[in-house]
């Protein structure tokens, strides 16, 4: 039987979700509904979640007047919010703070600590607390976190507990080599067998001054390192929801490049020392610039999902979003720019070909179409390859390829102009023709379900109708809306 399993990275809550949250949120989510329809509903696992625990939300708590709970409670519920305005359908959303997932982390940190890979030491470096880790000296820019510039890194030392990350380097680069799990794009597999090759430090997995976090089993002055935490809830979340006891390993992590150390490395390595099997592919993206420039709160460049939702819809957004950028690489976002494709691609290409082609049915009176029935001769190449594109994330891709049959349709209708042949009296002609472009309609609205549900809905009823009639515009012009 087949199965999939994808998961985003779990949002810390002291963010508010922002452009970059959604682009992962968007591609796992149109992943989980291809595989869904390929494999049934009951054997995909889309999992997605908040990050609750640390010393960065526990000062925030305090300086909101909130409890550390409270505070994640409200922060978490935005991300849910966010989540059902982009029309994201995902199975189970995980929250650290749960006392399930607590359980399963102890759990698993006493299995890796009996087998000997845990030990008590003394840590003395810098903290930064913006990112919530020890920094390294080679870390530093100006004696500061180059991410937190405004934050002076605290200078601490503390008993912690110690993962041997160090005995891992080698069997992290077998598990590569024998192609156990895969990290991609290849450059990212790349940039990380050199990190590992250069040499694994053992790491602190533990905190002695932060109350707000899972207690370390054997030791309760101590809790868990944030970061150790959160890697588990991808682990966790098979545990204790109900059914998907046999989902891990993950098929795909995703998520966007500045935390590929975390998951490529450091939870690979937990979970060697746990004996448990890998995730078999790490997805990483790139980041967004806004206009050519960095995303920062500072700028006050930060695109809200929620915005574009109320200016684009729904539809229009998911659309937006995956097809501007390529998944591997960097990507720059403009908000002008997103306003020419709504234009070009949805009202003018998809949603002026379908009005036109349903009003010549209407007019020349042709009417029933079947995906797959004679139909997919039109389209047959561009199925398998809006599959193979997405085994690979091309989103952007197989997006294009969607869109040119809706442009090589357009093409056709100027070329051959139905309305000429009908005063030269070629009905046999044009039916011919209105029963090849309805179908190829019908397919695109099969290829297009996983980003758009209620367009190709719409785009199916229509075509699927006792009596077809010209459809009402799928897009409305923007200054209309
Ligand atoms: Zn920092």
């Amino acid at each position: 039987m087949s199965r999939f399993y994808i998961t985003t990275p779990i949002y810390y809550v002291n963010d508010k979700p922002h452009l970059g949250h959604a682009y992962t949120t968007l591609c796992a989510d149109v992943l989980a509904r291809f595989y869904r329809e390929k494999y049934g509903k009951e054997n995909v696992f889309f999992l997605t979640g908040t990050d609750e625990h640390g010393a960065k939300v526990q000062q925030s708590a305090e300086a909101a007047g909130l409890t550390p709970l409270e505070f994640a409670e409200k922060t978490s519920q935005t991300f849910k919010d966010a989540w059902s305005k982009l029309n994201i359908n995902y199975d189970y959303f995980i929250r650290t703070s749960d006392s399930q997932h607590e359980k399963v982390v102890q759990d698993l940190l006493k299995r890796i600590y009996d087998k000997g890979y845990i030990y008590a030491g003394e840590y003395e470096g810098l903290y930064c607390v913006g990112c919530e880790k020890f920094l390294q000296t080679d870390d530093l820019v100006n004696n500061v976190c180059p991410l937190h510039p405004n934050q002076k890194p605290v200078a601490q030392k503390e008993k912690n507990y110690f993962f041997k990350l160090s005995a891992f380097g080698d069997k992290l680069l077998k598990a590569l080599d024998d192609s156990d799990y895969k990290i991609v794009p290849d450059g990212r597999y790349k940039e990380i067998v050199g990190k590992i090759r250069h040499g694994l430090e053992d790491i602190s997995i533990s905190r002695a001054g932060v109350s707000w976090g899972v207690k370390v089993p054997w030791d309760e002055s101590q809790t868990v390192y944030v970061w150790v935490d959160a890697l588990i809830n991808y682990y966790s979340a098979t545990q204790f929801v109900e059914g998907k006891k046999d989902f891990w390993p993950a098929d795909v992590h995703l998520l966007a490049k500045d935390i590929l150390w975390f998951h490529a490395i450091i939870w690979e390595a937990l979970l060697l020392a746990a004996e448990l099997p890998l995730p078999k592919i790490i997805a990483t993206h790139g980041f967004f610039t806004i206009d050519g420039q960095k995303m920062s709160k500072s700028l006050g460049n930060v695109i809200d999902p929620n915005d574009l939702v109320d200016e684009f819809g729904v539809e229009a957004t998911r659309y937006l979003i995956l097809s501007q950028v390529p998944f591997e690489s960097d990507g720059d976002i403009s908000l002008k720019r997103f306003r020419e494709r709504y234009e070009s691609d949805l009202a003018n290409g998809l949603g002026n070909t379908f009005s036109r082609v349903t009003n010549m049915i209407e007019k020349f009176g042709r009417g029933r179409f079947k995906q797959g029935e004679g139909g997919n001769q039109f389209t047959a190449g561009v199925a398998s390859a809006i599959e193979s594109s997405l085994r690979n994330f091309k989103f952007d891709v197989v997006l294009l390829a969607i869109f040119n049959i809706i442009s090589s349709i357009d093409e056709e209708i100027e070329k051959t102009k139905p309305w000429q042949m009908a005063k030269d009296g070629k009905e046999n002609a044009i039916e011919l023709l209105l029963d090849k472009w309805g179908t190829m309609l019908l397919d695109v609205s099969m290829y297009l379900e996983p980003f758009m549900l209620e367009t190709t809905k719409k785009m199916e009823d229509a075509l699927r109708a006792d009596k077809i009639t010209k459809a009402d515009p799928l897009f409305p012009r923007l200054n209309k809306k």
